[in-house]
């Protein structure tokens, strides 16, 4: 049987740290970036009830993936918290021994809703995401109209219950970067990070080009000249978000540069997709089918060494080798789907 301290690494060396785990594809907003609403329309096929990993697969599964090394756990989707009772998972989790980290990924609008059943659950922290402070813009990009104070209220909620949370905003040029200094500034006041993340060429449907990325060094820029900031070190390896801090503060703030700084040679990221699929590249063209495995009655042992057969054999670095013509040619799964 596979152990920890067999420290599995794949083709270049990256050990396996981290499992995003998509817990549905289906989502209450419709962010231009991600699920455009013009194609995610009613008409969409979202994924079967059926089709779902349930929560005791998800349970076994990331038993396995923890021996193989992982440690930190992050639930997201679409928008994990449109599927019921998220917070049971949680609890199942939060008994696996060797897991440090449980942590979600929210639009914030049902935080009101379940942040301290997440809590009670074992839930540590909460990275939502908002892209403007300013109504109107934040109205235009999540393509339901929806306002900036029911995310405000949402993350007033995590945070009298208990939970750490950080911000994330998906920067798009002529979109919302006229909105990365109120943010700032917003979030610096509340004392709580936010991170800015570089618009991607995930998937196949949000039209993305180079020009549409405001690269982390403008954005970083802009903020320093106004508010002088000063690098922090990383707290681990493959930590995604390169850390600053305001000066003179203990107010952090982050980067995600996934396109202009690419990070591959430390991502020790696996996804497994709403429907049990594993896909080790959030611009990977094919996943590896876990439910079918679970299904047919595979033991412990069998997921094990499934597993760490495809970490294995994982050589993927996308953002290292991106340009204009492999973000246009390549037929990569959708955000929403995959787990973000
Ligand atoms: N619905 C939840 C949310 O929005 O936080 C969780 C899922 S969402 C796919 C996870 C993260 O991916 C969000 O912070 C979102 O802004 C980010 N994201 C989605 N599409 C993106 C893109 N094309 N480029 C960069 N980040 C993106
Ligand atoms: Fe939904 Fe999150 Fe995608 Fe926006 S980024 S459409 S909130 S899944
Ligand atoms: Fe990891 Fe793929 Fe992103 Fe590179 S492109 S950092 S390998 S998920």
């Amino acid at each position: 049987m596979t152990t920890k301290e067999e420290k599995i690494v794949d083709q270049l060396n990256r050990p396996l740290r981290d499992l995003r785990i998509s817990v549905t594809d289906q989502c209450n907003f419709r962010c231009s970036y991600c699920m455009p609403k013009e194609i995610f329309g009613d008409d969409y096929s979202f994924l079967p009830l059926g089709e779902l990993l349930s929560f005791s697969e998800i349970e076994t599964l990331t038993r396995s993936f923890v021996k193989l090394g992982v440690q930190k756990i992050r639930l997201t989707g679409g928008e994990p918290l449109v599927r019921k009772n998220v917070h049971e998972l949680v609890e199942r989790l939060t008994h696996i021994k060797g897991i440090e980290d449980i942590a979600l990924t929210t639009n914030g609008v049902f935080l009101p809703k379940y942040a301290k059943q997440l809590k009670g659950a074992g839930l540590q922290r909460v990275n939502v995401s908002l892209d403007a402070i300013d109504n109107d813009i934040f109205k235009g990009m999540n393509g339901r109209s929806v306002g900036v104070k029911p995310v405000l209220k949402g993350i007033e909620a995590a945070q009298e219950a208990g939970l750490l949370v950080k911000m994330n905003m998906v920067v798009q040029k002529g979109k919302n970067d006229s909105q990365i200094l109120p943010m700032a500034r917003y979030f610096k006041e509340k004392g709580i990070t936010l991170r800015f993340i570089e618009f991607m060429d995930v998937g196949t449907t949000n039209g993305w080009n180079f020009d549409q990325v405001v690269s982390k060094k403008a954005i970083h820029d802009l903020i320093n000249s106004e508010m002088p900031l000063e690098p922090i070190d990383a707290e681990y390896f493959g930590e995604v978000a390169k850390r600053y801090r305001y000066v003179g503060t203990d107010v952090e703030i982050g980067f995600i540069s996934s396109v202009t700084e690419s990070f591959c040679s430390s991502c020790t990221r696996a996804r497994i997709s709403a429907d049990g699929k594993l896909y080790t590249c959030l611009f990977a063209t094919a996943g590896h089918d876990l439910k079918s495995l679970i299904r047919s009655g595979a033991t412990e042992s069998d997921i094990d060494e499934a597993l760490k057969l495809v970490w294995q054999a994982r050589r993927d670095r996308y953002s290292d080798e991106r340009t204009e013509e492999t973000a246009k040619k390549r037929k990569k799964i959708e955000m929403s789907y995959i787990g973000g």
